[in-house]
C-alpha cells in the first residue's frame, strides 16, 4: 500500500464528516466509511485487490498494449493491475 500515511485523526469521512476509524473506504483518494461510501452518489468502477482501494474508471492508470488494440487498467496507489470490476455489465451495483 502505498498511500501516503494519514493519521487517523485525519481520515475524515466525506460522507457524515466524522473520522473515520473502521470500516474505512478509500474511493478516488477521498476517505469514507463503507458504508458511507455505499450511501452516496459515488459509485466506483472497480476495486484494487492489492491495496482496497475503489476508484472510478477515469482515475485508473491506463496503459496501451499492442498500439492501442487493446487497454490494461492499473491501480494509480499501488500499480496493481489485480482490478475487480464492481459494475460488469448490468446497471446495478454489486459489492
Ligand atoms: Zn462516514
Ligand atoms: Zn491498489
Amino acid at each position: 500500500m502505498t498511500l501516503e500515511p494519514v493519521a487517523i485523526g485525519e481520515r475524515i469521512c466525506e460522507g457524515c464528516g466524522k473520522p473515520v476509524l473502521r470500516n474505512l473506504a478509500i474511493y478516488d483518494r477521498i476517505f469514507y466509511h463503507v458504508y458511507c461510501l455505499k450511501r452516496t452518489k459515488g459509485r466506483p468502477d472497480y476495486y484494487c485487490l492489492e491495496c482496497s482501494a475503489y476508484w472510478s474508471r477515469g482515475r485508473l492508470t491506463k496503459i496501451l498494449l499492442d498500439e492501442g488494440a487493446s487497454t490494461e487498467w492499473f491501480c494509480p496507489a499501488c500499480g496493481s493491475g489485480d482490478l475487480r470490476s464492481l459494475r460488469p455489465r448490468s446497471t446495478s451495483w454489486e459489492w
